[in-house]
């Protein structure tokens, strides 16, 4: 693989985290509205929530254009990655991705006996979905794609992908991955629509990131009705998400003000991030997330550690043996205090 992840041993004795950068967290949220309705919720929690999963359920579909057997929900979008790839890969079999990429349900397809067919991005970072589709073989199970993809932030393009999708989904499952696609600016559409056209494909989204409720577990998948029943074999999707988030998802949805004001601000603390990095003589890779990947100066762990002793908690990669850093895209306050801190580093 082209990607390894450096690891404090310890985290560092610091009073506090100034600036938590690691996990592409929305800093905003949850929004007022979301806040009133899980307090609000917490007295039903007495209660299954079906029929209030079952609203949920009833908006997603009207937002996707689908209907509501499109649907699965789960406590986060990572656990329908699990449950898909323990589904997918129980008898085997390989999954073709994208490396770098985001590794949870090809990890869980490898622990349940899948092999990895990692294929390097090419190197401007975005899918080479030429060497993608010419990876496939008769042991192919599913193709994974993050778009956009995590850790490095690029997109593909939508036409692009779209005909990719859609020619190799008569082949095996295509599992799109769009948990930033809402937060990316210009050409963002999703792949819901191949649905549409009866196309095998599978698309997870979460309300983690611009609906700022990544503690609050909440995500769903839109696919075909006869994929998620196999899925359904082994979870009911949505059993596992609790009253009061499924009372928060639904007030989140609808807060349309909030999910605009999330992108407005992740892309001017991202252009001043930018602006910043360029300033201070470090490249970046473009990115249509909430977080930016940069090449560092130093080994990855060095600059972890020096990092957390300022409070400010970020990740390290090493892509093709240099070392990375990967910054999430915070308030304006914790870009400018990650960019001091950066500033100081000796
Ligand atoms: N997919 C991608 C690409 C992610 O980066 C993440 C989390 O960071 C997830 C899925 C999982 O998000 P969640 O389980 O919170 O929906």
């Amino acid at each position: 693989p082209l990607l390894r992840e450096h690891y404090l041993d310890e985290r560092p004795d610091v009073p506090a985290m100034i600036a938590r950068l690691n996990a592409n967290e929305n800093p905003y949220g949850p929004p007022q509205s979301a806040r009133k309705a899980v307090a609000e919720s917490v007295s039903g929690g007495n209660r299954y929530s079906w029929k209030e999963l079952a609203s949920l359920v009833d908006m997603l579909a009207l937002k996707e254009g689908v209907t509501k057997d499109h649907i699965m929900m789960g406590p986060g979008s990572s656990d329908l990655l699990e449950k898909v790839a323990i589904v997918l890969f129980a008898k085997g079999g390989n999954i073709v991705s994208a490396d770098p990429t985001y590794m949870s349900l090809i990890r869980v397809a490898e622990a349940v006996g899948a092999t990895w067919k990692a294929v390097p991005c090419k190197s401007d970072w975005t899918h080479d979905l030429k060497a993608m589709e010419a990876a496939i073989d008769s042991n192919t199970k599913m193709v994974y794609i993050c778009n956009p993809n995590n850790p490095v932030g690029t997109i593909m393009a939508a036409n692009e992908l779209m005909d990719f999708c859609s020619r190799v989904s008569t082949k095996v499952p295509v599992f799109i991955d769009e948990a930033y696609l809402e937060l990316a600016e210009g050409d963002t559409a999703s792949m819901v629509s191949l649905l549409s056209q009866k196309k095998n494909v599978i698309i997870a989204r979460t309300f983690s990131k611009i609906m700022g409720m990544a503690g609050l577990r909440v995500g769903y998948a839109v696919a075909q009705p006869e994929f998620l029943s196999k899925i359904e074999k082994i979870t009911r999707g949505g059993m596992g998400i609790c009253h009061t988030s499924v009372l928060g998802a639904i007030a989140s949805l609808q807060d349309k003000e909030f999910q605009a004001m999330t992108k407005r601000l992740n892309t001017q603390c991202k252009n001043y991030l930018y602006k910043e990095l360029s300033a201070l003589g470090y490249s970046y890779i473009p990115s249509y997330t909430n977080f930016v990947i940069f090449p560092i100066k130093m080994d990855g762990k060095t600059f972890l550690s020096k990092m957390a002793s300022k409070g400010v908690m970020v990740r390290s990669f090493d892509m093709l043996n240099k070392p990375y850093c990967r910054v999430s895209i915070g308030t304006m306050a914790e870009m400018e205090y990650f960019v001091t801190s950066l500033k100081e580093l000796a």
